[in-house]
């Protein structure tokens, strides 16, 4: 190891804590408005411009154990389970993938793509619009 490479990684290493320090006070979004278009800006074009409350929840270390983790991870930063958590409230699930189905095209995935998610879905126990939330989402976030 050459004393270039070891010094570099050190100056990666320190910001990398400086991120981890400077993480928890990042500005979210407050202004329903402006969340509103957050969502949509992330679930229609998926890029990401601020960082929204619904961030914190992402439990990273959890996430990543899955084998699905980069597309389940992508599905989350793109609003997809807040979307459909969002859709389901105050109706009762027919147990069929009727939102997600809908959100996935919003979200301008072919339907081949939306075929394959459905079907990570279904491995990771989601079996229906509310089995996503309750099986895969909770896979992704809180402790
Ligand atoms: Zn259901």
């Amino acid at each position: 190891m050459s004393l270039g490479y070891a010094k570099r990684t050190a100056k990666r290493e320190k910001r990398r804590e400086l991120n981890a320090q400077q993480a928890p006070e990042i500005e979210v979004l407050k202004d329903r408005k402006l969340i509103r278009a957050e969502v949509t800006r992330r679930l229609v074009s998926g890029l990401q411009t601020t960082t929204l409350e619904y961030d914190s929840i992402f439990n990273y270390e959890k996430a990543s154990l899955n084998k699905d983790f980069d597309l389940l991870s992508l599905l989350f930063q793109r609003m997809f389970f807040y979307k459909l958590n969002e859709q389901l409230s105050g109706l009762t699930c027919d147990h069929t993938f009727r939102l997600s189905n809908q959100i996935l095209t919003q979200m301008q995935f072919r339907r081949e793509k939306i075929n394959e998610i459905l079907d990570v879905f279904k491995k990771n126990g989601g079996d229906c619009d509310c089995g996503i939330i309750y099986k895969v989402e909770s896979l992704l976030i809180g402790k």
